[in-house]
């Protein structure tokens, strides 16, 4: 079971990254190995968990076939200019191509230094490293598009925080690691050679139906469009929608301070250092854009300069349409329907803003619209009663309107309070929590006898109303 390693970006020229091994840790010790992915990958999960295997995840061991690299890039970063950020606790150990020919990205996160990693350590702790586990396979088994973990170990090492951590890295695979902050980093340079190579590069891997500039640019914004509607469908918040962290790809990327929703308010935020709300869960279309419009300025340069300006805005602003179809078709499902009329967009609404105003919990409400518990989960239920008997006079129409929610609203969502709980068992050296999480959210829509706890909303004193970078 040896991977094929074929290096595409570490063909590029040498000014896109730093060669940079990763650097041993004391006693790697596994955690997790993430059998589904491995096989979507073509390696055999089992032998995933041998030590030689282990090694690697902990960076003792390079594979055969590996080049490893920090890749460079820039990025806004809550609206302010970088011009030099780039992998600073990552390494792209090179890219494997699966059995069917799809190509994926092996990073190794908590590494080491590189010479990205200026004031940090290179390192992570175990927390952020268990919190991203378990938030992108969440995301996954939710079917929206995502970076994987396919193993967390150990370092048997401590890093200084607050205070001194378990180490941990994390094994993250991803379609590519290519960023909107990438082309922001060639073209801040006004290196237009490396940003036709990285056109090039991207339109090979993800978009080879886009042909030049213009149509990756419309590919991009597509893609966007379409991954943050199905966030906002599930009440995901990103918390730190930098242009470092919007991959190119479409997926979702950088677990940090994100969180799902447990009481829906449009204006949630759970990031720390969010002081303003600029990444809360309605602000993330708007967020989107804006993060967009820096993709196109950097494409300038390949679109005909000053003369794209007027069709690359255009472009951009293709962004919201496609964006709002793409969340109406999604929360369309999640009230069961299949058929689309008039009224529907009014109608979600008037329920979002009743669960708004009753602080009601965003996953159960939905869940419970085909269990016929829904009225449950709001203080006063009559504002509920009354959109209730629109809906069901609306859904009268419809084929088969549980069906269509089954598939829409999911049971369990990784709340941030059994997230946080599994990750205070695991540094207490008990795994058994995240393990169990981890199993009932790779089947979120299913039921799942005895994991009710897992399902409740959190009582007021269980609430964690703030989450925290992943460093
Ligand atoms: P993020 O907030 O994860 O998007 O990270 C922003 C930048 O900080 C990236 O360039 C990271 O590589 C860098 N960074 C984050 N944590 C560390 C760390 N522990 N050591 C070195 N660099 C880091
Ligand atoms: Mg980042």
């Amino acid at each position: 079971m040896i991977p094929v390693f074929d290096n595409s970006y570490a063909r590029l020229p040498g000014r896109f990254f730093a060669r940079q091994p990763p650097v041993p840790v004391a006693a790697p010790r596994l955690l997790a190995v993430n059998h589904a992915l491995a096989a979507r990958l073509g390696l055999d999960g089992d032998a995933l968990e041998r030590p030689d295997w282990v090694a690697v995840f902990a960076g003792n061991r390079l594979p055969e076939g590996a080049a490893p690299l920090a890749q460079a890039y820039a990025g806004h970063q809550f609206g302010g200019w970088v011009a030099q950020l780039g992998d600073g606790r990552a390494l792209l150990l090179g890219e494997v191509v699966a059995p069917d020919g799809a190509r994926f990205d092996i990073q190794l996160k908590g590494a080491g230094p590189t010479p990205f990693s200026r004031r940090g350590d290179g390192r992570a702790w175990l927390g952020p490293v268990l919190r991203e586990y378990t938030l992108c396979e969440a995301m996954a088994a939710l079917g929206v598009p995502t970076t994987r973990a396919l193993a967390a170990v150990a370092t048997g090492e401590t890093v200084w925080r607050e205070a001194g951590l378990p180490g941990a890295v994390l094994t993250r695979v991803a379609a590519s690691h290519v960023r909107v902050g990438t082309f922001q980093y060639f073209a801040a340079r006004e290196d237009t050679e490396a940003l036709r190579l990285l056109v090039d590069h991207v339109i090979a891997r993800h978009y080879p139906q886009a042909g030049d500039a213009a149509g990756l640019l419309d590919a991009v914004v597509a893609a966007q469009a379409r991954l943050i509607a199905a966030w906002m469908s599930f009440g995901f918040i990103h918390g730190v929608m930098n242009t470092d962290n919007m991959a190119v790809s479409g997926e979702t990327i950088d677990y940090g301070p994100c969180a799902f929703m447990d009481d829906y308010h449009p204006d949630r935020v759970f990031s720390s250092i969010d002081q303003f709300g600029r990444y809360g869960y309605a602000n993330q279309p708007a967020a989107a854009l804006w993060n967009l419009a820096q993709f196109a300025s950097s494409l300038l340069p390949l679109m005909g300069g000053a003369a794209a300006v007027e069709p690359a805005t255009e472009a951009i602003h293709r962004f919201t349409p496609i964006h709002e179809a793409a969340r109406l078709a999604r929360f369309r499902a999640k009230i069961g329907l299949a058929t689309e009329a008039a009224g529907d967009g009014a109608l979600i609404e008037r329920l979002l803003a009743l669960m708004a105003d009753q602080g009601a919990d965003f996953t159960r409400v939905f869940a419970g619209l085909a269990d016929g518990t829904a009225a449950a989960e709001f203080r006063d239920p009559s504002g509920f009663e009354a959109w209730a008997r629109d809906w069901r006079a609306r859904s009268a129409a419809e084929a088969d309107p549980v069906a269509v929610m089954a598939g829409a609203n999911p049971r369990y969502i990784p709340r941030n309070h059994r997230v946080e709980e599994a990750i205070v068992a695991a540094v207490a050296g008990d795994l058994a929590p995240f393990h169990r999480l981890n199993g009932v959210l790779a089947r979120p829509f299913d039921d799942h006898p005895g994991a009710e706890a897992l399902q409740a909303a959190p009582r007021p004193d269980q609430a964690v109303r703030q989450t925290f970078c992943g460093t």
